[in-house]
């Protein structure tokens, strides 16, 4: 099982760590803020006070042995980055780093993070996005292109089959999968009529998504 550690507890990093330890992972979490170690200790496999700038003691906890090193250091611009090269100079294959800005963001590329996280700047755009959408449950953004949506059958949508519906020949949208209250109807043919609650799971462009969601089809 894959084995993770978090470098950074605040209100992010305390939320990934937790989340993988309710998952059954082993996470191992550490901060520099002692107080914020007690927090979590009993939540996590281990929980150490250190600083991660510090290299003896990123070695001695054996941090190149971790599956996954998420650094959710933000406000200490200078500590992420740093703790970030040193990871990778350890020979951690695989650094997930947390950015406060797009300049941030591409320094931690450019330093070896294998990716880079803008919770902030996501979180924004999912709220955003689900304040002026009508029908959009959630919404995962696959490329800078392309995006998975769960929503709500438009209204117009119901009692037409997907052939029908035009999602594809107008929008380029692809129906994955219906939910209809307890059941997935996956990769559904094109004579599947849709009903009214049906849930769609969706893929397609981010924009025509955005699209089909608000504009009568
Ligand atoms: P959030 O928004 O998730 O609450 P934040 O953006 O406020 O976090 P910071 O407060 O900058 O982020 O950092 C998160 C945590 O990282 C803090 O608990 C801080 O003590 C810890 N931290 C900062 N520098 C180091 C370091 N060198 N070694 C270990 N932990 C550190």
């Amino acid at each position: 099982m894959k084995q993770f550690a978090v470098i950074g507890l605040g209100r992010f990093g305390t939320s990934v760590a937790m989340t993988l330890s309710k998952m059954g992972y082993q996470v191992f979490a550490t901060d520099i803020d002692e107080e914020r170690v007690n927090d979590i200790v009993e939540h996590v496999t281990h929980a150490v006070t250190l600083d991660a700038l510090d290299e003896h003691a990123l070695k001695s906890i054996g941090i190149r042995n971790f599956d996954v090193v998420v650094v959710a250091i933000g406000k200490e611009v200078q500590a992420s980055i740093l703790v970030t090269v040193m990871l990778k100079e350890l020979g951690v294959n695989k650094v997930v780093a947390k950015a406060q800005s797009e300049l941030h963001g591409k320094v931690l590329e450019r330093v070896g993070a294998d990716k880079v996280i803008f919770p902030e700047r996501d979180m924004g755009i999912k709220v955003a996005s689900a304040l002026v959408s009508k029908n959009v449950m959630d919404q995962i953004s696959l490329s800078p292109e392309y995006s998975l949506v769960e929503m709500v059958a438009p209204p117009k949508l119901v009692n037409k089959s997907l052939e029908k519906s035009g999602a594809r020949q107008n929008y380029g949208i692809t129906v994955l999968a219906i939910r209809r209250g307890g059941e997935m109807i996956i990769s559904p043919n094109a004579s599947q009529v849709i009903e009214e609650g049906d849930i769609l799971v969706v893929i397609g462009k981010t924009e025509r998504l955005q699209y089909f969601d608000t504009v009568e089809v």
